[in-house]
């Protein structure tokens, strides 16, 4: 028995080689404009170079969480991102506020960090990974990534 030709890759290189091999061009990863509607609470959505737009809602953002203990969970839960964790079945329905960015602040020139209000924080949300999981009708059909719930 030969196991050759048969390689394990983990998630994150499984990713980056995905990014290799589709690259996505400047101009897609280059946002013009971005608005984080902290105050409404509505969620964030950025108009990229390329004359593309893209909206989520925060929930979204926070089920999409890009830290390497949210993709591994997801990863493990087999749940693409943005898609949320199957609430416990619990008797009595417990309350959680909606989930909302304390701070949204830049890192460098090519990522935000979301300070969520659960008080998680390891997230750097590249643009490159933002254009990515983009969740517009146009690009659902296309990338691997669902569309929220209604
Ligand atoms: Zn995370
Ligand atoms: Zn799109």
């Amino acid at each position: 028995m030969s196991h050759e030709g048969i390689r394990f890759v983990s998630a994150e290189e499984a990713e980056k080689q995905n990014a290799q091999e589709h690259p996505l061009s400047k101009d897609a990863t280059e946002p013009l404009k971005v608005r984080v509607d902290k105050t409404g609470g509505t969620g964030m959505e950025i108009d990229w170079r390329d004359g593309h737009k893209s909206s989520w809602t925060f929930a979204w953002l926070r089920d999409a969480c890009p830290c390497a203990t949210c993709h591994d969970e997801r990863d493990k839960a087999g749940r693409k991102p943005g898609v949320p964790k199957p609430k416990p079945a619990s008797l009595l329905p417990m309350y959680t506020a909606p989930v909302r960015p304390k701070e949204v602040s830049p890192v460098g020139r090519y990522a935000l960090k979301f300070v969520w209000n659960d008080g998680h924080e390891s997230g750097i949300y590249s643009w490159d990974y933002l254009r990515r999981v983009c969740i517009c009708t146009e690009c659902a059909s296309s990338n691997p990534a669902p569309r929220p719930p209604a």
